[in-house]
C-alpha cells in the first residue's frame, strides 16, 4: 500500500489559529515508526490549552499539528518495524520516552528527563512532535497497541485516558480487593478511574463532583455513592460512609485547591491519594501536613499513562463487558473541528469526550 503524497490536516499557524490545511505533506516513517491512518482522535484536557498557548518545543507553528488520543489502522511500516502489519488496527499513546535516562530506564517515561530532545530521542506526540488531527500520522511503534476484539476505533481512543486512570491507581500503591476508592473529579479520567476501581474489585466506590448529569453516569459505570459537593460537605459525608475512618484510596481528579484539601482530610490512616488532576489555575494549594505526617499518608502525583498501563488498561476493558462508550458524547468531522473543540472547551451539551473523524 502506497501512501498518498498530501493529506487533510488541522494545522496550528499561532494561538487560537488553527487552519484546516487541504494539503498537507503525509509523513514517512523513519527506522521504526509506523504511519497510521486516522479513524478517531478524542479531544483531550490538555488540546484547548495547546490550541490557546501552544506547548514547550512545540513544532513550528504553521507545521504543528496536534491531537495525541487517536486509533486507525497501520498504512506504512518504518525500516525494522516487524511488531505490526499493514490495516491492522491499532491505538496509540503519546509519550516516547529517551529510552536512555534514569527515570526511562525505570518505566518512568512520561516523566523521561529528556523531556521535549528529539536529539534524544524523546517524543511527546501531539505536544512536541506531531500527532492525530490528520488523516495519516507518524509515529514510533513502541507508541502503538493493537486494539483487541471488537473495541471500536471510538472506545479506543479513550484508552490513554484509561492508562492515566490505572497509572494514578498503581503510582499511590494501589488497593485491596474491597477497600474503599473515592474518586473526586467525575471527568473523562475520573469516570474512567470508578470503571477501572469496580472493574478491579474495590469495595464501596465514591463519586464526587458537581454536575448531576456526571455523577448520574459514574453511578452508572459502577460508582456506588454519588456526592455533589455543592449540596453536601463532602469530609464529613465521606467518614459517615468510612465508620469514621476515611477512604483507603483516593484519586483525585478534579485538579482543585478545595478538592486537594478535602481529599487529605477524608483518607483513612496509613491511605493513599493520587494527584491526577492538573492544578492549572492555582497550583500552590494548602494540604494539611500535620494530618499527612501523623496519618501516615501516601501521596503520589501521577503524570499520564507511564509504565505501559496503556496496555494493560486495554486488556481490562476488553476482557469485560463495561459501556465506556457512553463516555463519548460527541463526535465531528475533521473539518468540523473548531465547533468539535468548542463543544469540549464549554461542555456544550453536556459533552465529556469529543472524537474527532479525519
Ligand atoms: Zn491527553
Ligand atoms: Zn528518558
Amino acid at each position: 500500500m502506497s501512501l498518498p503524497i498530501t493529506m487533510k490536516a488541522a494545522v496550528l499557524y499561532g494561538p487560537n489559529d488553527m487552519r484546516l490545511i487541504d494539503a498537507y505533506p503525509v509523513p514517512e516513517p523513519g527506522p521504526g515508526e509506523v504511519i497510521i491512518k486516522v479513524v478517531a482522535c478524542a479531544i483531550c484536557g490538555t488540546d484547548p490549552d495547546i490550541l490557546a498557548r501552544g506547548w514547550p518545543n512545540h513544532p513550528p507553528y504553521g507545521e504543528f499539528v496536534f491531537g495525541h488520543e487517536y486509533s486507525g489502522t497501520i498504512a506504512a511500516l518504518g525500516p525494522g518495524v516487524t511488531e505490526f502489519e499493514i490495516g491492522e488496527r491499532v491505538v496509540v499513546e503519546p509519550h516516547k520516552g529517551c529510552g536512555m535516562c534514569e527515570n526511562c530506564r525505570d518505566g518512568l517515561y512520561t516523566t523521561c528527563l529528556n523531556y521535549g530532545s528529539l536529539e534524544k530521542g524523546h517524543r511527546h506526540y501531539g505536544f512536541t512532535t506531531n500527532g492525530g488531527y490528520a488523516e495519516y500520522a507518524r509515529i514510533h511503534n513502541i507508541c502503538v497497541y493493537k486494539i483487541p476484539g471488537e473495541m471500536s476505533f471510538e472506545d479506543a481512543t479513550l484508552i490513554t485516558t484509561a492508562g492515566t486512570s490505572l497509572y494514578a491507581i498503581r503510582r499511590a500503591g494501589g488497593f485491596e480487593g474491597g477497600e474503599t476508592v473515592v474518586v473526586a473529579g467525575p471527568g473523562p479520567i475520573g469516570l474512567m478511574g470508578v470503571v477501572l476501581a469496580r472493574l478491579m474489585g474495590a469495595g464501596t466506590i465514591i463519586l464526587i463532583g458537581t454536575r448531576p448529569e456526571r455523577l448520574e453516569l459514574g453511578l452508572k459505570l459502577g460508582a456506588d455513592v454519588a456526592i455533589d459537593l455543592t449540596q453536601e460537605n463532602v469530609v464529613e459525608r465521606v467518614l459517615a460512609l468510612t465508620s469514621g475512618h476515611g477512604a483507603d484510596m483516593v484519586l483525585e481528579c478534579a485538579g482543585t485547591a478545595q478538592s486537594a484539601a478535602d481529599a487529605v482530610e477524608f483518607t483513612k490512616k496509613s491511605g493513599r491519594i493520587a494527584f491526577v488532576g492538573v492544578h492549572s489555575k492555582s497550583p500552590i494549594v494548602p494540604l494539611n501536613a500535620r494530618k499527612i505526617t501523623l496519618g501516615n499518608l501516601t501521596i503520589a502525583g501521577v503524570r499520564a499513562e507511564g509504565q505501559r498501563s496503556v496496555a494493560r488498561a486495554l486488556t481490562v476493558l476488553s476482557q469485560n463487558k463495561v459501556d465506556i462508550t457512553s463516555l463519548i458524547t460527541h463526535t465531528f468531522a475533521l473539518g468540523d473541528i473548531h465547533r468539535a473543540f468548542e463543544t469540549a472547551e464549554k461542555r456544550l451539551e453536556n459533552a465529556i469526550k469529543v472524537v474527532v473523524k479525519p
